[in-house]
């Protein structure tokens, strides 16, 4: 018989969004946290299943604002259920799904389609981004108070930017009495040319044509200028440069509607990753330099930089297995994201908490619309929990990933700390607890 409470008992809670961390016991019954802290458990025992962490992190499950799940269209890159299997692992309990699919998320009908199936077959809660264009090709806009109606939580042609500053002006507009952000992949595709790592002195003694870092920061500016002109709501996707954080930051200054995200990889890897020409460290916007990663610290520790995001970006075998030029850029992160930024916790760069808050308590803000109480451990929320261990050790061999995309730079990768288990409203989706 099951049980009707589930007890995770003695962990190290950590709710950043209350600014919580305390050794306790989290409750949960009836998919909602009831009880939490200290002794919480002794006031629970009849009915309950409970699992020992001793000491393990309790934090909210992981919220994702930007990820590929390639359906409909592309299944052999990967689909929902596989998607949600692997975010499951890497501790997301919510994910926001990109509309880069064959077709484009820009009708309410395929939005409907992706509901249904993430009903179906996702462990996670799968929430969908619409286009903000007709078939994400720029020229005019998709139907978005549709799309927002079919619960569209915000609006990209991710995978290509708003290249048309008339065109993001109207998206502005019109998104800004839906309360949903503009989310915009900030590369000037005109100064991108044929760039296709960072343009610099790796990309020149590799003879590999350079994306310079100016194509993301005129995007950026251009963006925080509309936004400033309309009051609407423009969110920086993928941020990569020190020049965009310091655009952004100005930006808030000014009181601005702006938020931005990093990425585990633009955070943790430079461009030095692509010398022997690893095509699986090929991504746009692309790897920079030290340099900007410090600058992406900065913004994340100063508030700049709002969220992490993993744009999780599965590709098939034949995809990567090209010329560094040819290969499609994309990495698939789900199931690294929380190791490799850890990294940047274990070195003292960033704390656990505020790590935490980027990947929970940050994204849930920018969900709102959706009406749901996320990335909290307060009494009646939703039970989504990661639980990590953040001195195991391991590494990462892509090959087992439970993403259809095996593409990861962090292949044979040793990492410390380790998503152990993950709830989705109140039930295991993920669990290796007792596993080494
Ligand atoms: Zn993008």
């Amino acid at each position: 018989m099951m049980k009707s409470k589930l007890i995770l008992k003695d962990g190290l809670i950590i709710d950043p969004a209350r600014s919580i961390e305390v050794r306790g016991d989290v409750v949960i019954e009836g998919g909602k946290i009831i009880d939490s802290g200290p002794g919480a458990a002794a006031s629970h025992s009849e009915n309950a299943d409970v699992v020992e962490l001793n000491g393990m992190i309790i934090t909210p499950g992981f919220i994702d604002m930007h990820c590929h799940l390639r359906e409909p269209g592309f299944e052999d890159k990967e689909t929902i259920k596989t998607g949600s299997l692997a975010a499951a692992a890497g501790g997301f309990t919510t994910i926001c799904a990109m509309p880069n699919t064959q077709p484009p998320a820009d009708s309410a009908s395929t939005l409907s389609f992706i509901a249904q199936t993430s009903t179906r077959d996702s462990l996670v809660r799968v929430l969908p981004i619409g286009c903000v264009t007709a078939g994400r090709a720029g020229r005019e806009l998709a139907p978005m108070i549709e799309l927002a109606g079919a619960g569209a939580v915000g609006f990209s042609d991710d995978g290509s930017p708003v290249g048309d500053a008339w065109i993001m002006l109207r998206a502005l507009e019109y998104s800004k009495p839906l309360g949903l952000p503009i989310i915009n992949h900030c590369e000037d595709l005109s100064l991108v040319a044929n760039g296709q790592m960072n343009e610099g002195k790796i990309s020149t003694l590799l003879g590999i044509p350079g994306n310079p870092s100016i194509s993301e920061e005129v995007m950026i500016a251009r963006d925080t200028i509309l936004a400033e002109y309309t009051g609407a709501w423009v969110h920086i996707a993928h941020i990569s440069t020190a020049g965009g954080v310091e655009i952004v930051r100005q930006a808030k200054r000014r009181g601005v509607r702006v938020t931005a995200e990093a990425t585990p990889h633009h955070l943790c890897l430079t461009e030095y990753a692509v010398m022997d020409y690893d095509s699986m460290a090929r991504v746009n916007p692309p790897l920079r330099t030290q340099a900007d990663i410090e600058a992406l610290i900065e913004g994340l520790n100063d508030g700049t930089i709002d969220i992490i995001a993993t744009d999780h970006a599965p590709h098939t075998a034949d995809d990567k297995a090209q010329e560094f030029g040819l290969a499609l850029p994309g990495i698939s992160g789900f199931e690294t994201a929380l190791a490799v930024l850890l990294s940047l916790v274990h070195a003292g760069k960033i704390k656990m908490a505020d790590l935490l808050y980027k990947m929970s308590a940050g994204p849930a803000a920018m969900l709102s619309s959706t009406g749901l109480k996320l990335g909290t451990l307060e009494k009646r929320a939703v039970a989504d929990i990661a639980i990590i261990d953040p001195d195991h050790e391991w590494t990462v061999d892509s090959s087992v990933f439970l993403s259809k995309g095996k593409n990861s730079p962090f292949h044979g990768t040793r990492l410390k700390g380790k998503v152990k288990a993950t709830i989705a409203g109140g039930k295991f989706v993920f669990n290796e607890i007792g596993k080494n």
